[in-house]
């Protein structure tokens, strides 16, 4: 069984809805053995003026949020779980942003950096807007374009986060991002990863996605094919309800891919769970 969820987000997240407490106390109360909080660090935002029914989101209070999620860890250290202090970044490839990023990783040392990608040249692609004047072909491909360009983001990273985000919301009746329509970009950043050590997440937050997760259950077999192991399970969850969802789903199709193992970073280590426990 999946005991562990890497990514989820509380209320010091502009769009988290239950407390880091009220988090971690269902994480625990579901037996996970592996919880972490990665809250968005959306640098990426002001890089481009972005704003959500427009208004620009609130910043996340760093310092308040590592000395809250520190003492939540402390707490359930002597518990059996093991609480995770990470953060998610969303990348943009300026300079500026990328060095915020370098700079907040090394004052606050999180247990683990989630790299993502939301933004694609200075649009969101969950709205309606980055889709305007593209066609599906070119909303797609800019986005696994922007993914290439993460993994070559210049602050340290763990994970690599649900790719295919921006199926989450395109406005196609088929808006499933398939291995087989983009196979030589999806190729190109698999191997990357491979070859990188990186971690691929498993997102079970897919959405209008047209599959039970980001990535693709095609695109999770291809990267086993080419040699990817590296495998973590993400929620995604914004609330204390979708904690740990559609875990054993994504236990059974990570079997018959043939994976073993669950991949948990933390500063610079890996632990692996196997998945048949
Ligand atoms: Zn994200
Ligand atoms: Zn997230």
């Amino acid at each position: 069984m999946i005991h562990s969820d890497l990514h989820t987000h509380t209320t010091f997240s502009h769009d988290g809805r239950s407390t880091a407490t009220e988090m971690a106390a269902q994480a625990f109360a579901l037996g996970l053995t592996h919880y972490g909080f990665s809250e968005h660090f959306d640098y990426d935002y002001p890089e481009h003026d972005l704003r959500i029914d427009g208004v620009p989101p609130a910043e996340i209070d760093a310092a308040a949020y590592f000395a809250a999620a520190r003492r939540l860890q402390r707490e359930y250290a002597p518990r059996g779980m093991q609480l995770l202090v990470g953060c998610e970044c969303g990348f943009d490839p300026s300079p500026r942003c990328n060095a915020r990023y370098r700079a907040m990783i090394e004052r606050f040392c999180p247990d683990y950096v989630i790299n993502s990608v939301h933004t694609v040249a200075g649009k969101e692609a969950y709205f309606a807007e980055y889709f305007q004047g593209k066609t599906k072909e070119e909303a797609y491909a800019s986005y696994l374009s922007a993914v290439r360009a993460s993994l070559d983001a210049a602050y340290p990273y763990d994970i690599v986060a649900h790719i295919g985000y921006a199926s989450r919301n395109a406005p196609y009746e088929d808006r499933k991002l398939r291995y087989r329509d983009y196979a030589a970009r999806y190729d190109d950043i698999l191997r990357t990863i491979v070859e990188r050590g990186k971690i691929l997440e498993v997102n079970s937050s897919s959405r209008g996605a047209g599959s039970e997760f980001l990535p693709d259950a095609d695109v999770l077999a291809r990267y086993f094919e080419l040699g990817g192991r590296l495998i973590s399970f993400a929620s995604d969850a914004h609330e204390i309800s979708r904690i740990g969802d559609k875990r054993a789903m994504a236990e059974k199709l990570l079997l018959e891919i043939g994976f073993t193992d669950i991949a948990v970073p933390c500063r610079g280590k890996i632990t692996l769970l196997p998945l048949a426990d």
